[in-house]
């Protein structure tokens, strides 16, 4: 399994290698009403769903599967929707080795790196340890000291083969 740090990109309120503690359900739903409140979007029944969705996943999905596994939201509806919670900060998008994914915001599900299978291209959350995230810090701020540059977040991504694949 390589390890290969992938560029991280700043968001507002992100704490640089700080594991925050995940939001409840119910908190998730209610943060996100607010964000898209504040651009006068509505937090409409498939917007939810969607969020719900993605709450109940263990990794990023992509389109497919969320309409795979979606309620009754068209295709094109839950494009709109991705677009729209991606602008209010709900969701985030995740460039991954076969599509576009989706997850969560970092900041409504807490901050993890992910776990990448280059045979199906699968991608699984992986939370690490509060020495690994310091250790990070630390490599971060070393980086920041020597090249001039300002790390603003970091997220990790582990390529190698899933379980499934490894078996078959
Ligand atoms: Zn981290
Ligand atoms: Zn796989």
């Amino acid at each position: 399994m390589s390890v290969a740090i992938v560029n991280a990109v700043p968001r507002d309120g992100a704490v640089l290698g700080h594991t925050d503690e995940p939001l409840a359900a119910d908190h998730i739903h209610e943060v996100s009403a607010a964000r898209l409140r504040q651009t006068r979007q509505r937090y409409t029944r498939g917007r939810r769903a969607l969020v719900q969705q993605l709450l109940d996943l263990d990794g990023p999905a992509t389109i497919q599967e969320l309409v795979e596994g979606g309620s009754d939201s068209s295709t094109s509806s839950l494009y709109r929707n991705l677009a729209i919670l991606d602008q209010c900060g709900v969701v985030h998008r995740v460039v991954a080795v076969d599509d576009t994914r989706y997850e969560l915001s970092e900041e409504l599900t807490g901050h993890h790196h992910h776990l990448v299978c280059r045979d199906c291209g699968r991608v699984a959350d992986l939370t690490l340890s509060d020495d690994v995230e310091r250790a990070l810090t630390r490599a971060a701020t070393q980086a920041s000291r020597t090249s001039g540059f300002r790390v603003a977040a970091h997220n990790l991504e582990m390529v190698g083969t899933c379980e499934d694949c490894a078996v078959s």
